[in-house]
């Protein structure tokens, strides 16, 4: 069922004649954002017009979409409509919309939304399958500057499945291995799926398309990093779902009605670059308010331990960041264990993050992987990984938390300069620690969750780059997370050591103040601190050059080989046998890697799996469960190896 047009078409009917009503105007082509705007803290909706630059939060698109989830889970329907004006100066002959859960599949031939049918309702126009991921909007006329369209999309789409066993961190660790060899990247990490009773939907619906240069973006690019709408837009939207599933979303609930066992769930979103529903029959949810905001942490049942955790440390990081970076805009914050897979640790939506499962869970010690485990020190190894794993889970909700600020609040061009938010929420993780904890325990998390990124990099023979490139240029996973992930956040440290704490927080705000809902350019933070700073401008500027345009990674974050990064990772509590045993892993890996044949090699293990990276575009090999056959090979010598030890 539709949304109810704010302005009922013989409304004037009532007032004038019948006659009105044989011959109704054209529908409007505008719609009435107020009814979203709860979604939004007061001071949000006060602020958002202007710093927006806009004249009417109608300017904005706006997507009413009607989801409906079939019995049996694996397949939904989607009746969307989409009102879209041209806020540019010139007249615009088509609209490009794109379902961006097919371009992440594009690998494998698969699309997993089927476009259905579309059309206009303002005027005539055309509504056309250009590609799987790309929905062409031509209306008769060009779109004038100022004008309106509403266009009507249906889509269909299926689930992916995916299996428990997939959801645990030894084999999470052991797929994104078995990617090594791989060449060719695909999967969307779990984001259209169902897996442990939970249903992820994001990427499902018609978006509009990026902008490039004033021509529509309708090439999938790499894959590495996020795909997704960096822009900003109203949703409201209607679920009609299993009525025992506890439902998490952008937005708030506007409302919701229960009927036989089916439950319809109205949401509205104010002012989000993207809209994303979770649910599951099972979800169990813990909250706790943080001022204004309410803040819910939603889990499986037998990971309550878990998810009571991250509640804790959403909560906390929220504080700690509102205070450092300034007030979140909206009125609650949804943490959520997903089924993630293909390495990603956690993806970011406006006002919703997941966290994979895989680190609310403890390790499972069968299959190759616990094979591998014994190998490298059974009990020891198990005990190593259970101590890790409270702090990763710790890091990459701190990391997604702050996504909040760093391309939710603060907009960026996730393509073109993945770095703008990625450095800055792996940055912030370690902010939130240092803020916590102290400086101690923050540097060695840091060493682990950030540096490690680029000393493994490094280690499996991949060189150091610029960190400012898009992110379609990185040749494969590794070296992105290595560059992005692992050393564009330490310019964060290097321009507060050289501005000193009071102006560099200062700087922060000054950055979130001027560039809060829209996007920010790639200079956005450096120029924040010269605006602070003038006379530090030249150093701010060359450190800046250094970190983001020059390779000086070995320099600045010091080489690392499997010894000292083993003693990272189990805090010296290593014995020689396992040292040894897993020193041997790096020329192994290296092996992998040049096994590549043709294709970009890629991948990373389980140390390496980029924490709360957003959807990490890794290649497949690992998306039905075991390694491929050649990976096997390399593992089955890998262990016999061990073995023979
Ligand atoms: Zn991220």
């Amino acid at each position: 069922m539709r949304w109810k047009s704010a302005f009922p078409p013989c409304l004037a009917a009532l007032l004038a004649s019948a006659a009105a009503c044989a011959q109704p105007a054209p529908p409007p082509a505008r719609y009435d954002p107020a009814q979203l705007l709860p979604s939004l803290r007061p001071w949000a909706r006060e602020a958002l017009p202007a710093a927006a630059r806009l004249q009417r939060l109608d300017q904005l698109p706006l997507y009413s979409l009607t989801v409906s989830l079939a019995r049996g889970e694996r397949a939904f329907s989607v009746a969307e409509e989409l009102w879209f004006t041209n806020n540019e100066r010139a007249p615009m002959p088509e609209v490009v919309l794109r379902v961006y859960a097919n371009a992440a599949r594009r690998a494998q031939g698969e699309a997993p939304v089927r476009f259905v049918s579309g059309r206009c309702v303002t005027g005539p126009c055309t509504v056309r399958q250009e590609s799987p991921s790309v929905i062409v909007v031509r209306p008769r006329a060009p779109l004038a500057p100022g004008a309106s369209l509403r266009v009507v999309v249906d889509l269909q789409g299926r689930l992916d499945e995916i299996d428990g066993s997939r959801t645990n961190i030894l084999a999470q660790g052991m797929e994104s291995l078995s990617m090594l060899g791989a060449g060719e990247s695909s999967g969307d990490y779990g984001l259209l799926a169902v897996g442990d009773g939970v249903v992820s939907m994001a990427n499902f619906y018609a978006a509009v398309g990026r902008r490039v240069g004033g021509r529509w973006e309708r090439n999938d690019g790499g894959h590495a990093g996020d795909l997704g709408s960096d822009d900003l837009a109203n949703v409201r939207a209607v679920l009609d779902l299993p009525a025992s599933y506890t439902v998490a979303t952008t937005g708030v609930t506007l409302g919701r009605t229960v009927a036989n066992d089916r439950q319809r769930v109205e949401v509205g979103g104010a002012a989000v670059r993207d809209f994303c529903v979770m649910a599951g029959a099972t979800l169990r949810t813990s909250t706790r308010r943080v001022g204004e905001v309410e803040v819910r942490s939603h889990y499986l049942p037998n990971d309550q331990a878990a998810g009571e955790r991250v509640l804790d440390v959403a909560a906390a990081a929220l504080a700690d960041f509102e205070r450092r970076f300034g007030p979140y805009p909206y009125v609650d914050l949804d943490v959520v264990e997903a089924p993630l897979v293909g390495g990603a640790g956690g993806v970011e939506f406006p006002g919703l993050v997941t966290v994979a499962s895989m680190f609310y869970k403890p390790p499972q010690m069968d299959g190759l992987a616990g094979g591998l485990m014994g190998l490298l020190g059974g009990g020891e190894a198990t005990q190593a990984m259970g101590q890790m794993m409270p702090a990763m889970l710790e890091f990459v909700t701190a990391h997604e938390v702050a996504h909040q600020y760093w391309h939710g609040l603060v907009g960026s061009d996730s393509r073109l300069h993945p770095f703008v938010d990625e450095s800055l929420a792996q940055w912030s993780a370690a902010l939130y620690l240092e803020d916590r904890y102290g400086a101690e325990r923050s540097r060695r998390d840091a060493d682990l969750n950030i540096r490690m990124n680029y000393q493994m990099m490094r280690m499996l023979g991949r060189p150091d780059g610029p960190v400012d490139r898009p992110a379609a240029v990185f040749d494969d996973q590794l070296r992105y997370a290595g560059i992005v992930y692992g050393k564009g956040p330490y310019l964060y440290n290097a321009l507060r050591e050289a501005a000193g704490d009071e102006v560099f927080f200062r700087a922060v705000r000054r950055y979130v103040d001027t560039w809060r809902f829209r996007t920010a350019p790639t200079t956005g933070f450096v120029d924040a601190l010269v605006a602070e700073h003038g006379a530090g401008a030249a150093r701010y500027r060359g450190l800046a050059r250094r970190w983001l345009q020059e390779s000086h990674g070995d320099d600045d974050l010091g080489q690392a080989n499997m010894a000292s990064l083993l003693q990272g990772v189990m805090g010296g509590n290593a014995s020689p046998e396992m040292q040894q045993a897993i020193e041997m892993l790096g020329p192994m890996l290296q092996g992998l890697m040049n096994q590549g044949g043709g294709g970009a090699p890629s991948g990373g293990g389980p140390q390496r799996i980029p924490p709360g990276s957003g959807p990490q575009r890794l290649p497949s090999g690992g998306n039905h469960g075991g390694a491929d056959p050649d990976v096997q090979g390399v593992m089955q010598e890998l262990l016999r190896q061990l073995d023979s030890q």
